[in-house]
């Protein structure tokens, strides 16, 4: 009977794991690993439901006691129709702290809820004959039971129709041996009873449809919420890499020009507010054009990156490198007089000399030319005045025959 639903969950069913038909029948799942999740999803609300409901039925069965006796009086009928309502009461309050202790989820919780079915139906049904009723006063019991069944009990289709066919035969066959019906009385219960299980099926196919679509609802938005975590995440790691990138050097990995210039002039400014020193050194290495044109551009590139470690080898901690572009590196040298400066530069016009390119066989004679400059304490001037001057010392060291300090 299980027929495939023609129409699949709203908002497509692309981003599950599994299939989301749903049964026509007793609108479930058709496939199991889905509506064991949905009974995971579920599983909280309906063990608390089901324990309410326990709580609740044994109490009321109970007071039934009161017609009992209004009918049998303290008799020995009324004592057995006590004991065996005391029975109910006792296996549901018991069974309601048994979960209470002992949480149990579906599709366990279900199969107890049809052990329970079976022991309040099966008690009814031995307390009818007992209880010297006719029919009619017996018969909206079991309407009543029934609704209870579909409505008041979490439980499947399949087993909620179980319960109602056990209570139906039992109840039947208590009818044709112990207070038979006049002819008029049963068409019209048969009636009564197919239209409560009608309305109580199609009533109950609906909530359980209705459920598993919020279900496949709650599903998607919070895969949609880890995809768009997700998302967020690369894209704050792509703005990252771009932040770097926009400030390094690709081949070096030193500050590039803007960063470099960015540093520059905050470390310009901090030393202005506190009148302490500052130098600049501009380098440039020395007929660099020939090796790109005897040793080929990615010997070239090589050697600016050697020339970077250089450079980075020598640097302080406060210190700044940067590459402004080609052959051309800049440093910046915070609370440094322009003799420290000159010092520095001479330390580092050395290590370049004996820079080790690390290409084998190829013996390099590497120098450069360092022009520097120096801002005094106290004296305004902007970074690109001081850079223009270590430059114009560079250009002037160029001029007197390479490979020296000057400024
Ligand atoms: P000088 O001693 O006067 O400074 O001579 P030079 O040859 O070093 O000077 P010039 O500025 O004429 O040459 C710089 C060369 O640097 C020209 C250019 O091809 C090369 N160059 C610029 N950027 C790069 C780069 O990223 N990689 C390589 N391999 N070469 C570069
Ligand atoms: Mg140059
Ligand atoms: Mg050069």
């Amino acid at each position: 009977m299980n027929g495939q639903d023609n129409g699949t969950a709203p908002g497509g069913a692309a981003s599950l794991p599994y299939a989301v038909e749903l049964s026509r029948w007793s609108g479930e799942f058709t496939d199991r690993a889905a509506e064991d999740a949905f009974g995971e999803h579920v599983g909280a609300a309906e063990l608390r439901h089901f324990i309410i409901a326990l709580f609740v039925t044994g109490p009321l069965y109970f007071a039934f006691v009161i017609s009992d006796y209004l009918l049998l009086g303290f008799s020995a009928l009324f004592w057995v129709n006590a004991v065996l309502r005391l029975g109910v009461l006792g296996f549901c309050w018991g069974l309601g702290v048994w979960l209470l202790r002992h949480p149990v989820l579906p599709p366990r919780l279900y199969r107890l809820s049809l052990v329970f079915f079976f022991v309040v139906l099966g008690n009814a049904l031995l307390l009818y004959p007992v209880s010297q009723r006719e029919f009619l006063e017996i018969y909206p019991g079991l309407l009543v039971m029934m609704v209870g069944a579909f409505f008041f009990v979490p439980s499947t289709l399949n087993h909620r129709l179980m319960a109602s066919a056990f209570a139906v035969i039992g109840l039947g066959i208590e009818t044709l041996l112990f207070f038979p019906p006049t002819p008029h009385q049963l068409p019209l219960a048969l009636m009564f009873f197919l239209v409560t299980l009608i309305f109580c099926v199609v009533t109950s196919v609906q909530h359980a449809r209705l459920r598993r679509f919020s279900f496949i609802d709650s599903v998607h938005s919070r895969h949609l919420t880890t995809l768009l975590q997700q998302e967020v995440a690369l894209r704050r790691q792509l703005e990252e890499t771009a932040r770097v990138q926009a400030r390094t050097d690709e081949l070096t990995g030193l500050p590039n020009r803007r960063r470099f210039f960015e540093l520059a002039e905050r470390e310009m400014v901090r030393a202005q507010r506190y009148s302490a020193p500052l130098a600049v050194v501009m380098l440039d290495l020395d007929h660099f054009k020939e090796i790109n044109d005897n040793h080929g551009h990615a010997t070239g590139d090589q050697v600016l990156r050697a020339v970077g470690d250089c450079c980075r080898d020598v640097l302080r901690t406060n210190d700044v490198v940067g590459r402004l572009g080609g052959e051309e590196f800049a440093i910046m040298l915070p609370a440094t007089t322009l003799e420290g400066a000159q010092l520095f530069a001479e330390r580092l016009r050395e290590t370049i000399t004996e820079c080790r390119i690390g290409l084998p066989g190829l013996e390099l004679r590497l120098t450069a030319t360092l022009g520097v400059a120096a801002c005094e304490p106290g004296e305004t001037t902007t970074m690109d005045e001081l850079l223009a001057r270590a430059d114009a010392a560079l250009y002037r060291g160029k001029a007197a025959g390479r490979n020296r300090v000057e400024g």
